[in-house]
C-alpha cells in the first residue's frame, strides 16, 4: 500500500487498548490462537466551502473479532512485538478497508489503528513461554475513526495536482520545486529554466510578453556607460 492519500481525506485515528490476555492451552496441542477484538466507532463530518458542517455522530459501535491460528512455534511471533503488530495491523486493515471513506488513508494512520504499546504487552505475557504448548492469546481494544470530508482539502490538492509544466522544461512544477511565476503574464517557469532563457532573451518563453522594463534604469545606464567607455 502507498503511504500517499488517494483522496484529500482528513482522517482522526485513535485507539486504546482494553485487554490483553494470554491463556495456556494443553501441553503439545497445537495449534495458538491470537483473537483480536475491536470496538470500532465511526464519526463523520462533512465540511463544505463557506463554513458548512455538518456531522453525523456514530449510530452503532461496531463490535469485531478476527481469529488467526497462528503456525507453530507461534509463540514465536508473539514474543516478537514488531512482528505481531504488523500482523495485527493487516488483519484490522483487511477488516475494516474497503469501506468508503478508509479507502486511501495512509499507512501511518493505520499504524494509529493499533494501540500504541500493545505488542509490548503481549511480548510480556508471551516472553517467557515454552515453544511446545499452545496458547489463546485474546487482544482486546477501541478504535475510533474520524473521517472528515473537506472541500478546502480538497480544492487545495486540486490547485497542488493541476499545477501546470514549466513552459521551458515542460517538466512538472512540483510544490517543492524552485518556481518563479511572472510578474505580468503568471507563466510559471523553473527557475533555473528562465534564468537560461532570459540570457538570450527578455520575453516570457509562452506569451512573448517583454520584460526589459523590469530591469532597473540605473542598472541599464551603468551597461551604457560601460559600452561608451569600452567603445563597444
Ligand atoms: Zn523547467
Ligand atoms: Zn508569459
Amino acid at each position: 500500500m502507498e503511504d500517499a492519500p488517494a483522496m484529500p481525506n482528513v482522517f482522526e485515528v485513535t485507539s486504546e487498548t482494553t485487554g490483553v490476555e494470554l491463556i495456556d492451552g494443553p501441553h503439545g496441542g497445537f495449534p495458538t490462537d491470537l483473537l483480536i477484538q475491536f470496538t470500532f466507532v465511526r464519526k463523520h463530518r462533512w465540511i463544505g466551502i463557506g463554513g458548512q458542517i455538518k456531522e453525523k455522530q456514530p449510530t452503532s459501535h461496531d463490535f469485531r473479532a478476527i481469529a488467526l491460528r497462528l503456525d507453530y512455534p507461534a509463540i514465536n511471533l508473539l514474543q516478537d512485538g514488531e512482528s505481531c503488530r504488523t500482523l495485527i495491523r493487516q488483519s484490522v486493515m483487511n477488516s475494516i478497508d474497503g469501506l468508503g471513506e478508509t479507502m486511501g488513508m495512509p499507512l501511518s494512520h493505520w499504524d494509529k489503528a493499533i494501540p500504541e504499546g500493545l505488542e509490548s504487552l503481549i511480548v510480556e505475557l508471551a516472553h517467557d513461554k515454552p515453544v511446545d504448548r499452545a496458547y489463546r492469546c485474546e487482544v482486546n481494544f477501541t478504535l475510533n475513526i474520524e473521517f472528515s470530508y473537506c472541500e478546502g482539502a480538497a480544492l487545495l490538492q486540486g490547485c497542488i495536482l493541476s499545477a501546470r509544466e514549466c513552459y521551458v522544461c515542460l517538466e512538472a512544477l512540483a510544490p517543492s520545486s524552485n518556481v518563479m511565476y511572472l510578474p505580468e503574464c503568471t507563466h510559471c517557469y523553473h527557475v533555473d529554466c528562465i534564468s537560461k532563457c532570459f540570457k538570450k532573451s527578455a520575453t516570457c518563453p509562452a506569451c512573448r510578453q517583454d520584460y526589459y522594463h523590469l530591469i532597473p534604469e540605473e542598472y541599464k545606464r551603468l551597461g551604457q556607460n560601460m559600452r561608451a567607455n569600452d567603445g563597444v
